[in-house]
């Protein structure tokens, strides 16, 4: 018998459907092995030596997997092929080993990768194995042990100088950075005023009647009518940045004439986006079903070990052979031979890491569309659906002709009708009509825009104008989109890390996800603030960026990992030590309300006041410690009423887990409460709440039970505190 070991159960699933009774497929579910809780467990006197424990979580899995080893004849680790899975195999590999007393026969280990869960590319792999591969697996561990001393070494400096139960996160923080510093950029943003003419002409006369509503040019004009703004008075550039700068132009602007001076007509064409990357699927997951980068993850992990698509953690825009052939025969069927480009588009990765030569994300069998894979149960959903078909799209018109367009400009001369006035003015307009769809097809772009056909010289009707006062506005708050998009563009983390660097600086309340942008909290930007001054070099972008290339150079075999954690611990240990010493206390900085504090405002004066706690905000009075007078911060849902009682108002309250909740405002007098938000008009009656209620408290004494016989986690000095988080089915890698 052969084993196979893989990570998750459904990938171990799906390969014992592809392989024969010979095999037997077990999952090891995640790492089985990691460094302690309780300590640092990285022997920094010894070369940094990690110190790996198997967690007891694990003890059933492994029993499971030495039992297995025990009566097989070889062991085929076919765990993900990036870095984290040649760690994961080499854990395995290490206790499996050990497992073999002295003289019993250990079976031989090989190493089996593969992009896709698809049955030809697993038995591929299987029947051309190799071996673990050292680099990739250390640079797991360089990567493990130096986030683990930033994070249990500059958390404590955070306890001290900050407050309780903080912690630093060595890519995390620089993240952070991003966001406050972009806080910071918007609160000392002055709008600066600029002015804006447009102007209704025609060919013909015209109905001069509503071509602007409101400021702005009507959304289908009558035939013949364009819009053109004004760009150039008296031969110079025009910036009008005030009132007084527009007022003889639109003083001249009714009574002019106008003629076209300019038309200059070209073909344009856009060619199609490379596949998706991590980063790129993220992004447009983000921007069009408004995902965070983790759900992304969650939904594209499913798809990938259902075999739908390929492994979905690259940096690559690489395409196999037989993806290419199987694309461009679709195209041509599907589309028709003029969307099939001569030869195969090729995009050029910027990655270095050639050795973990993946290939972009895209589906593994084009001929299967988004309501096949909906429909083919397990956990797809229609989110899994709704993916897939983004992938597929972009894949596919990544390999599709460039659309092309018919651009047209024109520029207009408006010259005054009293020839005393000196004031003449150059409009502009274009037009754009799409000639040839290409990749479009798959994307649709923006409606065209018409240009009546226009020639030199000809002469146009005035129709209306209108000139609108604009401010220019701050740098946007950044999104799920456009962190990811910077964090790669800096080069800060990779693949496998961007979606676990957003959520850990979310859950742990230094950033606000307020409408899908991300708002840095006052503690966020204390935190922050506090590291950039006693951590200068560490939060440095180009630092951190460095240390990446780093953990590459070691995976592609060009560094040694040791050397590369003992040349950052050095300097760091040392900036550890000085601030524990000498670093300033930071206050975390409270909001004014201007209230008066009942229980000390009228003898003492003093007022409530907005703190950030461990569990979100609450109000209390300024003079505390003094007075002890504190207020919970009650946040309403808008317009909603309790489902149950129809009386109280439903209000959002914080869960020991810092996981927010709804309940009834009426409380205790009703109990509603729920982890999702109720609907608008939603109800439950009395017995079905009372049902609900039982089932509860049934789960609850289940959970109970499970942990009743394991011993109550130590509590040391030294673990920077976590947050406790709801019991999770499997445990997955991160
Ligand atoms: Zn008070
Ligand atoms: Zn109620």
């Amino acid at each position: 018998m052969q084993l196979v070991i893989v990570e998750s159960p459904t990938k171990a699933r799906k390969l014992s459907g592809y392989l024969g009774a010979n095999y037997q497929v077990e999952a090891s579910v995640g790492h089985v092995r990691d460094l302690p809780k309780s300590e640092t467990g990285v022997d920094v006197e010894h070369d940094f030596e990690p110190k790996y424990v198997v967690s007891k979580d694990k003890a059933s899995v492994l029993k499971k997997l030495k039992t297995a080893a025990a009566k097989a004849d070889k062991i085929i680790l076919a765990t993900d092929p990036d870095r984290e899975g040649e760690a994961i195999a080499w854990h395995v590999k290490e206790i499996l080993t050990d497992s073999f007393k002295k003289g019993q026969k250990c079976p031989p280990f090989v190493r089996s990768t593969f992009y896709e869960i698809t049955k030809a590319a697993v038995l591929d792999a299987i029947n051309n194995p190799g071996e673990i591969s050292m680099p990739l697996v250390d640079a797991q561990q360089a990567r493990r042990v130096v986030d683990r001393l930033v994070g249990y070494e500059v958390s404590p400096v955070l306890w001290r100088k900050v407050r309780r139960g903080l912690s630093a996160g060595r890519v995390q923080s620089v993240a952070l950075r991003l966001i406050a510093e972009r806080e910071r950029e918007i609160e000392a943003f002055i709008p600066d005023e600029y002015w804006e003419i447009q102007v209704a002409l025609s060919i013909d006369k015209m109905n001069k009647e509503g071509l602007f509503i409101e400021g702005k040019a009507a959304e289908i004009l009558p035939d013949g009518v364009f819009i053109a703004d004004v760009f150039n008075v008296n031969g110079e550039a025009f910036k009008p940045k005030t009132e007084a700068d527009v007022t003889d132009v639109v003083g001249m602007l009714p009574s002019a004439s106008y003629k076209v001076d300019t038309v200059d007509r070209k073909e344009r064409k856009r060619a199609s986006l490379p596949p998706f990357t991590t980063s790129t699927l993220q992004q447009a997951a983000a921007t069009r079903f408004g995902w965070s980068s983790r759900q992304t993850m969650a939904v594209a992990q499913n798809l990938y070990e259902e075999g739908h698509i390929t492994y979905h953690r690259t940096d690559s825009f690489n395409l196999s052979q037989s993806a290419l052939d199987m694309a461009r025969a679709h195209i041509s069927k599907a589309f028709g031979p003029e969307y099939l480009p001569e030869k195969a588009r090729i995009f050029h990765s910027t990655s270095k890491n050639a050795q973990e030569a993946h290939e972009a994300i895209r589906v593994t069998n084009v001929a299967v569309t988004e309501d096949e894979v909906f429909r083919a149960g397990g956990k797809m959903e229609k989110r899994h659906a709704q993916l897939y078909d983004l992938i597929w799209r972009r894949f596919m018109a990544s390999q599709m002709n460039s659309a092309i367009y018919d651009q047209t400009t024109i520029t207009v001369l408006a010259t005054p009708a009293d020839k005393s006035v000196k004031t003449v003015a150059s409009l502009r307009s274009s037009g754009s009509i799409l000639k040839f769809p290409g990749w479009t097809r798959l994307f649709p772009g923006k409606d065209d825009t018409y240009l009546p056909d226009l020639s030199e010289k000809q002469a146009l009707e005035y129709g209306a104008h209108e000139a609108q006062q604009k401010f220019t506005l701050p740098p946007p708050r950044y999104n799920d989109a456009s962190l990811v998009k910077e964090l790669e563009k800096r080069g800060i983390g990779r693949p496998s890390t961007y979606a676990s660097i957003i959520s850990v600086i979310v859950t742990r309340g230094y950033v606000e996800r307020i409408q899908k942008r991300f708002f840095a909290s006052a503690v966020g930007l204390t935190v922050s603030d506090f590291l950039c001054k006693n951590f200068a070099t560490f939060m440095e972008y180009e630092f951190t960026a460095e240390m990446e290339e780093d953990l590459d150079r070691i995976a592609r075999d060009e560094k040694e990992w040791h050397e590369v954690v003992r040349a950052f611990y050095g300097p760091f240990h040392k900036k550890v030590e000085e601030a524990l010493d000498s670093a300033e206390r930071a206050q975390i900085p409270v909001e004014k309300t201007g209230e008066i504090c009942p229980d000390c405002g009228p003898a003492e004066g003093g007022e409530i006041v907005i703190r950030s706690g461990k569990y979100g905000k609450f109000m209390s009075c300024s003079r505390f410690p003094e007075c002890k007078y504190t207020k919970n911060i009650v946040e309403t849902v808008e317009g909603v009423i309790c489902p149950l009682c129809s009386k109280g108002e439903v209000v959002v309250k914080n869960s020991r887990w810092g996981k927010p909740f709804y309940g009834c405002s009426t409380y205790p007098t009703c109990d509603w409460a729920n982890w999702k938000k109720p609907e608008v008009g939603e109800t439950i009656t009395p017995a079905e709440w009372a049902v609900k209620q039982a089932e509860r408290a049934e789960r609850k004494a289940k959970y109970a039970e499970r942990n009743a016989g394991k011993s109550p986690a130590k509590k040391s000095a030294k673990k920077p505190a976590k947050k406790k988080a709801a019991p999770k089915k499997t445990a997955k890698k991160k």
